[in-house]
């Protein structure tokens, strides 16, 4: 048996295994990142070297003169609206350079360009549109100081779609490993949540194997004792006492069957083995005479039943015997959880395309922590016990799958001290999808 202690430390071992995963990749994706990055700088930069090597060329073979030419650009006295004539490289030829050699390294078309007098940043040619500031510092720069005439000249540019082109890149792998990374973390989380859940369902079914235990305990040795008496010679010739161990023995043995029941019905609910018969009925008959037999119970106590069957029309298809089962567990449970004078009330309304009734006490209430799991199987509130209510904690689970496979719905207020008021709905036409026998699929 693994112990709470070791398992606590396999789970927070395995979550900080998980945690070290996604750092190791979130960090390599990172060095994807820059690994690429450096790549495409590398790329423009080699390109930019053949443009500049191409220029030197081009620029000493030339006999015409045309390469280069007169530009004007900002005074270098800083005065507004003088002017400079600076020797500039010819731009279509630029443009065409440029072109070529970033098409030959695949880096694409989106990209802007100048070409800059170090002295003063100012500009001299190119076509920077909107990204002058970021063509000045761009790192992806080389000085034309080889080409005569334009020795303090920089020639620049920038991608403004980089990041874009470098995610068009790497997309496929960064969502590869982003789905990776999540389904790892939902199935480590859903593990997680399912072991925790396993471990209180056995809690639950352990304090369940002893409840029934203990109840069954006492039927088999009153049966064992009054089989024993029956077969001494004496009691066997006489017949009142024949009488008397066997009606015990019959009692008893009733009794067993009861607790046979409730152990199948969890298996019965589990499988979700049962098969709704469904028929039209009028709902505020079977809760009338569910009220009176509760109102013996109950006024046995001093207490009473209120009825309050407001609903028109109240006729419903629904399974008869179920929903009898499912009110009398709920009127049960008002009668069981109420320790002082019980005061139940019946209330039925139209609502939804189908009836809504309320079955409302004035008992112990359920404490809010409780609340997410009162449905549960086996679920039994902890004072349940301590208050001496006999119980399996099967009742809420049994009315919570029916009311479901009847595609209706149940809720419920509570507050400890004051009273639980239950809330279920059930549709005129009755369940639409019918829960199927598994077998006979
Ligand atoms: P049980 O056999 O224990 O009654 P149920 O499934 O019917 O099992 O109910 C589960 C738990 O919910 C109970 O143990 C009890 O603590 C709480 N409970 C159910 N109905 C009421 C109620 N009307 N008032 C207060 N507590 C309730």
């Amino acid at each position: 048996m693994i112990t709470s202690k070791r398992v606590r430390l396999l789970i927070v071992l395995a979550s900080f295994s998980l945690l070290g995963i996604i750092a190791t990749q979130v960090y390599w994706v990172k060095e994807a990142w820059h690994l690429r990055e450096e790549q495409f700088d590398s790329k423009v930069k080699i390109s930019l070297r053949m443009v500049v090597n191409r220029m030197f060329t081009l620029a000493n073979a030339d006999t015409t003169q045309q390469l280069i030419e007169s530009v004007l650009c900002e005074s270098s006295c800083g005065t507004v609206g003088m002017k400079d004539s600076i020797q500039a490289f010819n731009q279509k030829i630029l443009d065409s350079l440029l072109r070529d050699e970033f098409k030959s390294m695949n880096l694409g078309e989106d990209y802007v360009y100048c070409i800059y007098l170090l002295h003063g940043k100012r500009f001299v040619t190119g076509r920077p549109e909107a990204f002058m500031p970021e063509l000045l510092e761009s790192p992806l720069s080389l000085s034309l100081s080889c080409i005569k005439k334009a020795n303090a000249q920089i020639l620049a540019v920038w991608f403004p779609q980089k990041q874009s082109i470098i995610m068009g890149k790497l997309w496929g792998w960064l969502l590869l490993s982003v789905i990776f990374t999540l389904v790892i973390t939902l199935t480590y989380a859903y593990t997680i949540i399912s072991f925790v859940r396993q471990k209180k369902l056995s809690a639950l079914k352990t304090d369940f194997i002893n409840n029934m235990t203990h109840e069954l305990r006492t039927p088999v040795s009153a049966i064992s004792l009054a089989s024993e008496m029956l077969l001494n010679s004496e009691v066997s010739t006489n017949p009142a006492k024949v009488e008397k161990y066997a009606s015990l023995i019959f009692e008893q043995n009733t009794r067993m069957k009861g607790l046979v029941e409730h152990v199948l019905q969890v298996s019965m609910l589990e499988q979700g083995k049962f098969t709704l018969n469904v028929d039209e009925f009028d709902a505020h008959e079977v809760l009338r005479n569910l009220a009176r037999s509760y109102r013996v119970i109950l006024e046995a106590r001093g207490g009473q039943i209120e009825l309050h069957l407001n609903a028109s029309p109240s006729i419903i298809k629904a399974d008869k015997l179920h929903f009898t089962s499912i009110i009398s567990s709920l009127l049960d449970n008002a009668n069981k959880y109420s320790p002082t004078t019980p005061h139940v009330k019946i209330t039925t309304l139209n609502a939804d395309e189908g009836i809504e009734i309320q079955i409302s006490d004035n008992g112990i209430g359920i404490a809010p922590e409780y609340h997410s799991e009162i449905f549960r199987k086996f679920f039994r509130v902890p004072n349940g016990n301590r208050h001496d209510v006999k119980g399996y904690g099967l009742g809420l689970y049994y009315v919570y799958t029916m009311v479901t496979a009847h595609g209706g719905q149940i809720g419920f207020i509570s507050e400890e001290g004051t009273g639980t008021t239950f809330d279920l709905h059930f549709l005129y036409n009755g369940p639409t999808d019918l829960v199927q026998d598994p077998e006979d699929e």
